[in-house]
């Protein structure tokens, strides 16, 4: 199936990029966002700009969305729904929680359309590089002539499931995120205190049974890492706020499974705890300064 005109609505840090990749990949790209700016930055990079979602969406072959979170995704598609054709395809990148992806597809259904949740990862690194890993879930029929689409904005595309699979498996690898970006943080103050710089802990664990994406590509202390947020005063990259959904989506989703998940649970706390001690417009990986501060708290009240 030839799939030839996308409409992206959410055109932010993650969706200004995939919206351009797009463009590079040969499509006619039509955009939305609140975002005066946003749409600045997706016009020059060859989105056409439309005046609200339904004008982007009508007549799309695809209607992609990349919104903040689950209650925005369920209103843009309830508006744009009635003006989809029946032949085209949904697909939500955002991440969202599991009950609204599921009333998502719900909604697409009721009309006949085909529908995905494709949460991704990799960031706005891998936004603008076009490497991000999409994970999926809906139907097969759905599945094949979307995969097409969502290999022009990344490298890698799981299907995961049916339905909501997608966001389960994106919820499921954020809790991780989230915990070893806590553990990256306190493997490297430790090291700080027992008198070991940050080049040689890097090379040990990055060569070592500790390495992992939070230390390797997203590494807590300037230096070893140049592209990292903390080279840059923690500016986002991938925001706290967002880490804190995701790892509250978590946690909601343990929950209703009835499975227990104590270092989530204390993810939730710290990045709640960050969140509110500074680290709202900064990166998540600024929880390292956080946890310093912690640290000499304790100390001093020992
Ligand atoms: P963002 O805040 O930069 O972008 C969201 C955009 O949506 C904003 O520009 C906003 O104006 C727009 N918007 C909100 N409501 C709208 C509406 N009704 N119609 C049109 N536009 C609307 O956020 P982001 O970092 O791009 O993240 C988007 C999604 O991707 C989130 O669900 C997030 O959890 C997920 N995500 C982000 C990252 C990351 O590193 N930033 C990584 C993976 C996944």
């Amino acid at each position: 199936m030839n799939k030839k005109n996308v409409a992206f609505i959410g055109l932010g840090n993650m969706g200004g990029p995939m919206a351009s990749n797009l463009v590079k990949a040969g499509y006619d790209v039509r955009g939305f966002d609140f975002s005066a700016s946003a749409c600045d930055v997706a016009r020059a990079a060859g989105v056409t700009i439309s005046k609200s979602a339904v004008e982007a969406a009508s007549g799309a072959d695809v209607v992609i969305t990349m919104l903040p979170a689950g209650q925005y995704v369920l209103d843009v598609w309830s508006n744009v729904l009635p003006h989809v054709s029946t032949i085209a395809t949904m697909i939500d990148c955002s991440t969202i929680d599991v009950e609204s992806a599921l009333r998502a597809h719900e909604l697409a259904g009721q009309k006949g359309i085909a529908c995905l949740d494709a949460p991704v990862s990799g960031g706005v690194g891998g936004a603008k590089a076009g490497t991000l890993t999409f994970m999926v879930g809906c139907n097969d029929a759905a599945f094949g002539p979307a995969e097409k689409v969502l290999l022009s904005m990344g490298k890698k595309v799981f299907h995961c499931g049916g339905a909501g699979a997608g966001q389960a498996a994106k919820i499921c690898n954020n809790m991780l995120l989230a915990i070893s970006m806590i553990g990256v943080s306190e493997a490297l103050i430790l090291g700080e205190k027992l008198g070991l710089s940050h080049r040689v802990m890097y090379d040990v664990m990055t060569a070592s049974s500790g390495r992992c994406w939070s230390l390797e590509a997203y590494c807590p202390v300037p230096g070893p890492v140049p592209s990292a947020p903390s080279n840059h005063n923690f500016a986002p990259g991938f925001a706290t706020p967002l880490m804190l959904k995701d790892v509250r989506l978590s946690q909601k989703a343990a929950g209703s499974v009835g499975v227990s998940t104590p270092l989530g649970d204390m993810a939730v706390s710290l990045f709640a705890e960050y969140e509110g001690a500074g680290g709202a417009d900064k990166d998540f990986s600024g929880i390292i300064a956080f946890l310093r501060q912690k640290h000499r708290a304790v100390v001093e009240v020992t």
